[in-house]
């Protein structure tokens, strides 16, 4: 469930805004060479500044003055840099796979011909719109509303994903994400949650801040530029025509926050029950053509949202269904056409949504192509090449002492009750820690890859997953299954399987190194794997018990308390301000607030455990507790353009790094480390400490 670090962001949007080259995951044109390897960089420190009045600027000011954000990217730090390592080792194995030759059917033969159909940029360009041409025809054959609904459960793809890694975007009209009952997680169920806009979140729609509404107005002029790139006549009406259905979509979608509300999402309707609860749309002709149709229950993770978007389908007119389809199969397809979608498919995702300046080079851009939808075959290949059975087992023995040093934090609380701590000790307990890469790798077998044919290759891959995770339900459920790609700069708790994955991208450096001192790599991969355990306990993790179910295991009096810690939180981060207009949001963001700072405090423990009563080592002049929080607050540095800090204050669910940094304030031990007095904007008297475990 939620991530912790930013190129998740990245990597989140890569995968709402599918296939289109402007997600921020770009990257510089090479490679960049200052990454810390040590984790830790006293060169990035800003001496004029009080570690006591902005701790983020104490710890990265240097850096942050001699830093540009490369033109390519919307953002651009730490994670970014390793990112971009990470790029440049994945193109050499892609060139290799494309170049080897490899046995037909091998799993690197697959990998090798999507890349070479992905770089093919002068195919792209002598293809024309003849790409579109089934989809178009197949959309201009829906002569009545059953039709419709026929063609949406065939565009069914299993593109969402409710708690795991959380993608709620999807410009189909619904998603389809298959995973743990909530009430019986040994069975896997389906989920349909709710889509159809075009832009990431329904505030984009029905806003009056004056920027979205600019947006709008930009989405609307890009829609018009697609369907007029695409050869369809009357492009200015239709793409109005676009726009205000998904207004009125917007105006039913639940909000970001509504959508985090688990206990409202599990609505196991029976098949037959959709029409009735949800009445419009042909559900038996939907569930037919998406495959769904035996299912005893589907689940309606936004229960008013699906009735509404149903009501939609009976009464507006077909045209504009049409139109809407039409739109969205031509800019799903945008980028794997010739330079004039590309670029206009930049000009809106990248430079509008994100702000990004310049067009990553291709060869990132197919990469982001194949991570949405063959990642984890390149992320196999990877993981033999780019993470030892030495880095596997470092990182194994500090998740263990991670979870052990939470146990005996619980153990210490005085206001939980005996049975509330019992359950939370068998959480951490019976918690599956997948370290790397998943235990068991996915079968690619019956994807069909071609050499020469890109955006049919994306079509035909984005079917197979459908089938794959169809192929789920009515098995029992893989604890060790994984929703994140091993070559990711992120980790994820996974809270129906009562699971984790720290994928080998994130153990690198500058957050993981096997001979950085111990004080750097708690503070920072630590850190990471401390906030996943804490996502176990937060206020969604807390809503499941050790085996995954959903069922309260809370006593009323714990459950006020830890909702009284919270506010204190949230309050803490409504107080900061990345633009006159706009404020963190607390509440929004609140879960992974919480992880940080509970990761921290488990990270810090275990610290000290290593140390066995010794005093650390100093290193560069700093102590050992020095080092933790600095390393912890370097782990973060990142610079933002307007555009994307906007983009993520407003929809996303983590607090911009600067202020994620900032958690250090609630540490006793930083205080004594650093010297903070009474007076320091970052200071907080004992009692304004949020201490959650
Ligand atoms: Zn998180």
């Amino acid at each position: 469930m939620l991530t912790p670090r930013p190129l998740t962001l990245a990597l989140a949007l890569a995968g709402t805004l599918t296939a289109h080259a402007a997600a921020p995951v770009g990257g510089a044109g090479q490679a960049r060479s200052t990454v810390a390897p040590s984790g830790l960089e006293a060169a990035f420190i800003d001496r004029s500044v009080r570690p006591g009045d902005d701790f983020f600027r104490y710890a990265n000011g240097m850096w942050l003055g001699s830093t540009e954000i490369p033109p390519d990217r919307s953002a651009w730090g730490a994670s970014g840099e390793l990112e971009e390592r990470l790029r440049l080792q994945t193109r050499e194995i892609l060139e290799a796979a494309a170049r080897s030759n490899a046995a037909p059917g091998s799993l690197e033969r697959k990998v090798g011909d999507f890349y070479t159909a992905a770089m093919d940029e002068a195919a792209a360009e002598s293809k024309g719109v003849a790409p579109l041409k089934p989809a178009l025809s197949r959309i201009a054959a829906l002569k009545t509303k059953a039709d419709l609904a026929t063609y949406l459960g065939e565009e069914l793809r299993a593109d969402v994903d409710a708690m795991d890694c959380t993608t709620f975007q999807t410009s189909r009209l619904f998603g389809l994400w298959v995973a743990p009952d909530l009430s019986t997680p040994t069975r896997n169920v389906p989920y349909l949650l709710q889509g159809g806009l075009g832009m990431p979140d329904r505030e984009y729609y029905l806003s009056t801040d004056p920027t979205m509404v600019e947006t709008r107005g930009k989405y609307r002029a890009h829609v018009e530029t697609i369907l007029t790139l695409a050869g369809i006549k009357d492009a200015a009406k239709r793409a109005a025509r676009v726009v205000d259905l998904e207004t009125k979509m917007a105006q039913v979608h639940a909000t970001r926050l509504e959508s985090l509300e688990v206990k409202n999402a599990n609505n196991p309707w029976p098949g037959t029950d959709w029409a009735k609860r949800a009445p419009g749309l042909d559900w038996t002709r939907f569930f037919q053509a998406a495959q769904l149709a035996g299912q005893p229950v589907v689940f309606a993770w936004h229960p008013k949202a699906t009735a509404g978007l149903s009501a939609l389908v009976a009464h507006e007119p077909l045209e504009a269904w049409r139109d809407w389809a039409t739109y969205h199969a031509v800019d799903r397809r945008s980028t794997f056409l010739g330079k004039a979608f590309q670029d206009e498919a930049f000009a809106f995702y990248g430079r509008v949504l994100s702000g990004t300046a310049e067009q990553p080079a291709r060869w990132k851009r197919a990469q982001n192509w194949m991570d949405d939808v063959v990642g984890e075959a390149v992320g196999r290949l990877f993981v033999e090449r780019h993470f030892s059975p030495q880095a596997k087992a470092k990182a194994s023995e500090m998740v263990k002492s991670i979870a052990a040093a939470f146990v005996r934090r619980i153990d210490a609380l005085d206001w939980m009750a005996p049975s509330t701590k019992a359950e939370a000790k068998a959480k951490v307990q019976a918690l599956y820690v997948g370290v790397g890469y998943p235990d068991h790798w996915q079968d690619w077998s019956g994807l069909e890859v071609r050499r020469d044919d890109l955006a049919g290759n994306v079509d035909r891959a984005g079917l197979f997953h459908r089938q794959q995770e169809l192929a789920k339900l009515g098995k029992p459920v893989d604890r060790t299954a994984w929703c994140m790609l091993p070559h990711v700069v992120n980790a994820v708790n996974l809270p129906a399987r009562n699971a984790l994955s720290l994928p080998a991208g994130i153990l690198q450096p500058p957050y993981f190194e096997l001979d950085a001192p111990a004080a750097v790599n708690y503070a920072s991969i630590g850190g990471t794997v401390g906030h996943e355990i804490s996502h176990s306990f937060d206020d969604q993790g807390s809503l499941f018990d050790s085996t995954g179910r959903l069922r309260n295991w809370w006593t009323k009096e714990d459950l006020a308390h830890f909702q009284a810690s919270g506010t204190q939180l949230a309050a803490q981060f409504d107080r900061y301000r990345p633009f006159p207009d706009l404020h963190v949001n607390g509440k929004q963001t609140l879960s992974e607030n919480i992880a940080d700072l509970a990761g921290l405090a488990a990270a810090h423990d275990a610290w000290i455990g290593t140390l066995g009563g010794a005093p650390a080592p100093v290193v560069k002049g700093f102590s050992g507790e020095q080092q933790f929080f600095l390393a912890f607050a370097q782990s973060w540095r990142t610079k933002f353009r307007d555009p994307l800090m906007r983009q993520l204050v407003v929809s996303d669910g983590h607090a911009p790094d600067p202020y994620r940094a900032q958690t250090v304030r609630n540490f006793d031990a930083w205080y004594a480390a650093f010297e903070v007095k009474p007076g320091e904007t970052l200071y907080l008297g004992p009692k304004e400490r949020v201490r959650v475990w």
